[in-house]
C-alpha cells in the first residue's frame, strides 16, 4: 500500500529561488500544452493525448532548451497533471454543466512539481531533489528523522504563502493480517463514534465540531462579502478580494482541525484495542458535485459524510498497517433493527437517539448499531464461534439478545421483561 506524509521544508533565499524558476518553465509547458488542447478541442483535431504531448517533448527540448534545465520526468508529470485535470473536467461537466475547464496557471502561483521514480535522492534526515539550472545550489532540504521504505514520488508544493512542503509517496509492506478471534465493530456517526467489542465492550467517541464555531463566522464574513459589488466579466475589488481570503483561510482552518483531530482518535482506537479485526459500516457516500447551485446547507452536510468518509479512511489504513484485518459491512437498517429481537423500526428517524422496541430492549441508538453491524459481520463470514461468545457475553452485560441469528423466538428476549 502506498503512504504519502507530508513535510515541511525551510527553503534558503537561493533555494527559493531555484525553486520558483524550476516551477515557472513547468508552468510554462503546462500552458503551452493546454493551449495545444484547446486548439485541437476548437478546430476537432483528435489524437492530442498524453502520449503525443509527452512523445513531443524531445523534439520541443530542441527548439526550447531551458526545458533540460527540469529533470525530465517532472515534465512529464506535469503533462500528466494536464491530463488528469481535463480528465476529470470532462467527467464532472456530465454532472454539473457550471464545471470550468482547467485554466492557464498564472506566474503568482507555484506550479507543483512531482519526481516521479527518479529526480529526489533521499537519506534518513535530508531529502534532495535534482536540477540542472546554473549555479551550483543544491536543493537540500532537511527532514524529521524516518526509515523510508520505497520511495515512488517525491513531490514539491507550495501551500499557503511562502509555505513549502514535501509529499513523499512510500510504498509499504504491511504485516499479514491474523484472526486472533476478537473483533471490534464500529458505528460511524457525524456526531460520535460507536464500537463495541467481543467481550461486549462499548467504546464511543464524541465527535469535536469545529463547524459550530466557523461556520458563523465564515457565514458573517461571507455576507460581508457578498456586499461588496462584484460585476460580472470585471476584477471583484480589493474589498471582495479581502474578505474571500478571510473566508478561505477560517475554511482551511476548520477542516484542518477536523483532520488532526481524526487521525488522532483513529490512531489511538487502532493502538488500543486487541481484536485482530475491525468491522466498519459502508458509508453510502455519494458523489455529490460541488455546484454553485446546491444549497449551503447541503453542500455542508454533503461535507460531513466526506468528513466520515474520510475518518473510516484513516481507521482503515492505519488499522492495515497495524497487521489488523479490516471488514467492510453492508450498514442498510443497522440504526432501525433491534439488536436484540431483529425487529426492523421503519418509524426511526436520525432524531431519535433511542432504540426502543417492543421485545422490551431500551437501548443507545448508535449502540445498536454497532453491534448489529458486528452480528451482521459474523453470520456474514460464518464465524459463529465469535457469534456465540459475543453474544454470550453481551448477555452478560444484560442484554437480552438472541444467540443464533433468526431465532428470535427462542431467545430469552421473547419472554419480554
Ligand atoms: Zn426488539
Amino acid at each position: 500500500m502506498q503512504l504519502t506524509r507530508k513535510i515541511r521544508i525551510y527553503p534558503t533565499e537561493e533555494q527559493a529561488a531555484v525553486l520558483w524558476d524550476l516551477s515557472d518553465i513547468n508552468r510554462r509547458l503546462y500552458n503551452r500544452a493546454l493551449n495545444e488542447r484547446r486548439d485541437a478541442y476548437a478546430t476537432g483535431t483528435k489524437g492530442v493525448t498524453y502520449i503525443k504531448q509527452q512523445n513531443d517533448l524531445p523534439e520541443l527540448k530542441k527548439e526550447w532548451p531551458e526545458l533540460k534545465k527540469v529533470n525530465a520526468k517532472v515534465l512529464q508529470m506535469t503533462l500528466k497533471t494536464l491530463d488528469a485535470n481535463d480528465r476529470s473536467f470532462f467527467e464532472l461537466i456530465k454532472v454539473d454543466p457550471d464545471t470550468k475547464p482547467p485554466g492557464f496557471k498564472g506566474r503568482k502561483y507555484f506550479t507543483t512539481m512531482k519526481h516521479n521514480q527518479s529526480g529526489f535522492k533521499i537519506d534518513t534526515d535530508s531529502i534532495k531533489l535534482s536540477h540542472k539550472l546554473p549555479g551550483g545550489v543544491d536543493l537540500i532540504f532537511a527532514i524529521p528523522e524516518h526509515e523510508f521504505g520505497v520511495v515512488k514520488q517525491v513531490e514539491v508544493f507550495q501551500d499557503g504563502k511562502e509555505k513549502w512542503y514535501l509529499a513523499v509517496v512510500e510504498e509499504v509492506v504491511p504485516p499479514t493480517p491474523v484472526d486472533n478471534g476478537q473483533y471490534q465493530a464500529w458505528d460511524l456517526g457525524v456526531i460520535k463514534q460507536t464500537a463495541v467489542n467481543s467481550q461486549g465492550k462499548f467504546i464511543e467517541v464524541q465527535n469535536i465540531r469545529p463547524d459550530r464555531y466557523w461556520n458563523k463566522k465564515i457565514d458573517t464574513v461571507q455576507s460581508k462579502r457578498d456586499h461588496c459589488k462584484k460585476i460580472k466579466g470585471k476584477q471583484p475589488s480589493r474589498r471582495w478580494k479581502r474578505y474571500n481570503a478571510v473566508k478561505r483561510k477560517m475554511e482551511k482552518k476548520k477542516s484542518n482541525q477536523l483532520k488532526d483531530f481524526q487521525h488522532k482518535v483513529s490512531k489511538k482506537l487502532v493502538e488500543n484495542t486487541k481484536a485482530g479485526t475491525i468491522i466498519i459500516g459502508d458509508l453510502p457516500v455519494k458523489k455529490m458535485p460541488r455546484s454553485k447551485t446546491a444549497t449551503k446547507p447541503m453542500n455542508r452536510s454533503t461535507q460531513g459524510t466526506g468528513y466520515l468518509a474520510r475518518f473510516a479512511g484513516f481507521l482503515t489504513y492505519k488499522a492495515i498497517l497495524a497487521g489488523k484485518q479490516v471488514i467492510e459491512i453492508g450498514e442498510e437498517y443497522t440504526s432501525k433493527t433491534c439488536c436484540c429481537c431483529g425487529k426492523i423500526h421503519p418509524e426511526m428517524t436520525v432524531k431519535d437517539r433511542v432504540m426502543q422496541c417492543d421485545c422490551g430492549s431500551v437501548f443507545d441508538r448508535d449502540r445498536n448499531a454497532a453491534v448489529n453491524i458486528m452480528l451482521r459481520c459474523l453470520s456474514q463470514n460464518a464465524l459463529w464461534t465469535g457469534y456465540q461468545e459475543f453474544t454470550g457475553n453481551l448477555r452478560h452485560t444484560g442484554l437480552k439478545i438472541a444467540s443464533i441469528p433468526g431465532h428470535s423466538q427462542e431467545a430469552p428476549c421473547a419472554s419480554g421483561g
